[in-house]
């Protein structure tokens, strides 16, 4: 039995009926790779950079993190490597970088907001991330920019990343935007033409979508990634991107539930990624199902008036 299971995690989450669905791994440090393949992840969806910063004293030098995105490429050999470029402010804090306070960290310069008005931070991850897209024999690599909210902020995003680009002589690098701000999921059409993929970090996303503070004692159960208006968002992004043929990710905290990743493989969206340890329980669920099936789902969940009525369908398909 336990074999069984061990030798199910490496099949792929293809469904009953042939749609195959991209199973990543989000990791927070690089010794992670191991347990994520381990587990059956395809890939790593989502590298949270900011622990490269977080458990020490000071800011990894440029040859620190190409170090270690080297050793991250050569561990993935040439599966995908979703590197997330730093993501502080809001929940995440990081006092050697000594940041003015804010009265609003989460409605501050937060994410990209920072990277961009750090060109320093931003442009020692970039020349790291390329020279080691350079250098290794992987071609896996993919860089995603947390909290875009305009197309402005991706254009000179990726402006800073062609000419590191250029001055290195590397290869190109998928760049991508994560959809945490309702406007990127409003706008997803719009922001589609700058980007190479989408990513929707739900976390986030639920938070400023129905304006609850995901730490918040009270009131963070209530936040709750498959309220109808958070799916309706994330219908709005796979609409976008489609539009300009771009694929979507989730690599919020749902796309490690397997009755939320059923939903949103119904919902159009092309790979999910969560933690090494939810893997499994979501490839079988994927696995015993049909996509046909999951769009009926998908459709049931959006026209639900509350977030009780999604989860109620759960228990119904069971
Ligand atoms: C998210 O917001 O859903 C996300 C994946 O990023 P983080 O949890 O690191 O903010
Ligand atoms: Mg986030």
């Amino acid at each position: 039995q336990h074999k069984r299971e061990i030798a199910e995690r490496s099949l792929p989450a293809r469904t009953t009926d042939g749609h195959q669905m991209e199973i990543a791994a989000n990791i927070n440090r690089p010794d992670q790779i191991e347990l994520a393949l381990s587990q059956g992840g395809e890939g790593v969806g989502l590298m949270r950079t900011e622990f490269l910063f977080l458990e020490r004293s000071s800011a990894p030098t440029e040859d620190e993190q190409y170090e270690t995105y080297r050793a991250m490429l050569d561990g993935l050999e040439d599966r995908p490597l979703i590197v997330r470029a730093l993501d502080i402010g809001g929940d995440k804090q990081v006092p050697h970088l000594n940041l003015p306070r804010e009265a609003n960290p989460f409605l501050g310069v937060r994410g990209s907001r920072l990277l961009l008005r750090r060109l320093d931070l931003l442009a020692t991850q970039l020349r790291a991330l390329y020279r080691a897209a350079r250098d290794g024999e992987s071609s896996g690599l993919s860089i995603m920019f947390p909290m875009i909210t305009s197309v402005g902020e991706m254009q000179r995003l990726r402006a800073v990343a062609d000419s590191i680009r250029d001055e290195l002589d590397a290869p190109q690098i998928p760049l991508g935007a994560m959809v945490e701000v309702p406007a990127a999921a409003i706008g997803a059409d719009i922001l589609a033409r700058y980007v190479d993929f989408f990513s929707i970090g739900t976390n986030d996303l639920t938070q400023y979508g129905l304006a609850i503070d995901r730490q918040h004692p009270e009131l963070a159960a209530e936040a709750d990634a498959l309220h109808p208006c958070v799916l309706r968002l994330i219908r709005m992004t796979v609409e976008g991107a489609a539009k300009h043929g771009r694929w979507v990710g989730v690599c919020g905290g749902i796309a490690g539930e397997p009755f939320a990743a059923s939903v949103l493989t119904g919902l159009g969206v092309n790979e999910l990624s969560m933690t090494p340890r939810d893997i499994p329980a979501v490839k079988a669920a994927l696995r015993g199902t049909s996509l046909t099936a999951l769009k009926t789902l998908a459709d049931k969940a959006l026209a639900c008036e509350t977030a009780a009525e999604v989860h109620a369908l759960d228990r119904e398909e069971l």
